[in-house]
């Protein structure tokens, strides 16, 4: 489901290049960031800034250094495969930043079936417990990225899979949940199963009910969810061009910053659809497509 390779660089990044891309958006906020009270510094790498052969150590030292040079700063958020998190790793961070920082872990699925067969990531739930255990060693929260609907499950299955999955990620001690519903991207497997109409992405009731269930059970919990893709035909959508997809991401939105769980207090005539579908696909041997492809 991933098409990170097709917009990466074909040219070797060097630590002057990153290091220069940083300077460069630290300068652009500088007098921004002087005035406010406080300020959060998000790197979003879209891979792992731990590993030494996307981020070297010279440049991730160079950023460190530099962020502990605000007073200001509050909290850092970077992203990395566990298998990048050591304790090497973490004492580097640890080296010059005294405040809170979060790692974001694609954790994807805590059904290690699902992980491996369905999304292919590699890495055990071994793996992802050592890595948690082991950040709050440093006080470091691990942000859990989880991702719904992958291929190969039915639309319930997914349902189900991503409210265990979260579940078991707060249980264990994650600072955060970040749910990712699929988006259908160029080039990937997804798309080839899409374009034959043998995989739909989530409908939104569905992640509407994740995200009900899941703060239900855990009030404290820290629960986001991405919305990017939602409403077209690629994203996370209800019934194609229904009015309630606009609606629907939008309340998904401030749900997210506000972790009200009355705004995700939704209703559509198009939730019988859901309803329907999820029954037909039960009853089917493999996943369906689109709805409207079926007719
Ligand atoms: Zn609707």
């Amino acid at each position: 489901m991933c098409s990170y390779l097709m917009d990466s660089s074909p040219e070797k990044i060097t630590a002057e290049n990153i290091i220069n891309q940083f300077n460069y958006a630290i300068e652009k906020y500088k007098e921004k960031i002087n005035n406010l009270k406080d300020f959060s510094v998000k790197i979003f790498t879209s891979g792992s800034f731990l590993d030494d052969r996307e981020v070297s150590k010279e440049a991730r030292d160079y950023i460190f250094k530099k962020l502990s040079e605000f007073d200001n700063l509050k909290e850092i958020a970077i992203e990395s495969r566990p298998e990048f998190i050591d304790e090497d790793k973490l004492n580097e961070i640890r080296k010059y930043i005294d405040i809170n920082v979060e790692i974001g872990v694609g954790i994807e699925s805590f059904n290690e079936e699902i992980r491996e067969k369905a999304i292919n990531k590699g890495i055990t739930n071994e793996q992802i417990i050592r890595v948690i255990e082991l950040a709050k060693n440093y006080n470091v929260g691990i942000k859990a990225y989880l991702l719904i609907k992958p291929l190969f499950i039915t639309e319930k299955e997914a349902i189900e899979d991503a409210i265990y999955s979260a579940n078991k990620c707060i249980e264990l001690g994650c600072s955060r949940i970040s749910f990712c519903p699929a988006t259908v991207h160029k080039g990937s497997v997804m798309e080839y199963f899409w374009s034959k109409n043998q995989y739909r992405p989530p409908f939104l009731w569905s992640v509407v009910e994740i995200l009900r269930e899941v703060k239900e059970n855990n009030p404290n919990a820290l629960i986001m969810c991405d919305t990017s893709g939602i409403g077209s035909e690629r994203g996370t959508h209800n019934l194609y061009g229904c009015k309630c997809n606009k609606l629907i991401k939008e309340k998904l939105e401030k749900f997210t910053l506000t972790q009200d769980l009355s705004i995700l207090d939704i209703e559509c005539e198009c939730k019988n659809i859901w309803e329907a579908y999820i029954e037909v696909e039960n009853k089917n041997i493999v996943p369906l497509g689109d709805e409207r492809k079926l007719l």
